[in-house]
């Protein structure tokens, strides 16, 4: 008689996984995010998925002339995010070595996003079209980089990996099967493409309107910006809103941390930045 089916070794082994795979990636902040994560994939895994997709889309964007074409608003985007990314090590002092990079897409999207390591790209048709002020692209950028701080996409692509493994591991019961390659893509596009879950955008927002503050922007600012994007009445919702669910419920959030953060821009302020 054996103690262990081959099926309940398995999930005994995932569950070592699942528990030694929870951590959290940053420091608490004024604003106290502080939830612990779930990490099955390595930080290595994520940057370099992350890095390949920037590469591509600047490849792509660069060969259609549309790569920071508008070299005045190009500074300017590059200026505010160096305020922000010089804020970054209050969150997590590594931030220092990432390989930033920070590049304008000339195109009508209304979107932005900051890839896993530091890979920024800031779609032209969002500051244009809502008329972003200096403080908005810095409340956009804030809440972008705030991501990639908390290795969101890292975090969703384990979750998709875990319930992958799950039912990998009911699948042998059945004997079926699947090999790890194709589990680890298979997350790896799941962790990438959905929208991330309203705990992770309320994390990348109050991260977000800290870095804002510390830099020197007003964190009003991230009421005005997400209120723009949601009154667009152009017809189509803007693209950010698609991997950025932002309900109501979400701005009510902001403002009840901007208490938190208003010393912090009062003090930055009087610094000069
Ligand atoms: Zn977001």
């Amino acid at each position: 008689m054996r103690f262990f089916s081959p099926s309940l070794f398995q999930a005994f082994i995932l569950l070592i996984f699942l528990t030694a795979g929870c951590a959290t990636t940053t420091q608490p902040g004024a604003v106290g995010v502080e939830r612990k994560q779930f990490l099955l994939i390595s930080a290595e895994q994520a940057n370099q998925g992350a890095a390949a997709f920037y590469a591509k889309e600047k490849d792509k964007y660069a060969k259609a002339g549309a790569l920071n074409k508008n070299p005045q608003q190009t500074a300017r985007v590059r200026a505010i995010a160096s305020r922000l990314i010089e804020q970054a090590g209050a969150f997590r002092p590594d931030t220092r070595n990432w390989q930033w990079e920070v590049n304008v897409i000339n195109s009508k999207e209304l979107n932005a996003y900051c890839a896993a390591g530091g890979k920024i790209a800031v779609y032209s048709g969002l500051i244009d079209t809502l008329h972003l002020t200096d403080a908005e692209i810095a409340a956009v950028m804030g809440h972008e980089i705030a991501h990639a701080l908390r290795e969101h996409t890292r975090e969703a692509m384990s979750e998709a990996l875990a319930q992958q493994v799950g039912l990998t591991v009911l699948a042998t019961a059945l004997k079926l099967g699947q090999n790890s390659a194709s589990l680890l893509g298979d997350a790896a596009t799941v962790g990438l493409t959905l929208p991330f879950s309203r705990e992770k955008e309320r994390e990348a927002d109050r991260i977000g309107l800290e870095l804002m503050a510390r830099a020197g922007y007003d964190p009003h600012a991230a009421l005005s910006v997400w209120r723009k994007m949601l009154s667009t009445g152009s017809g189509q919702p803007p693209e950010i809103l698609s991997t950025h669910p932002a309900p109501e419920s979400r701005l009510k959030d902001i403002e009840a941390h901007l208490p938190e953060v208003m010393p912090l821009y009062e003090s930055a302020k009087r610094l000069g930045q």
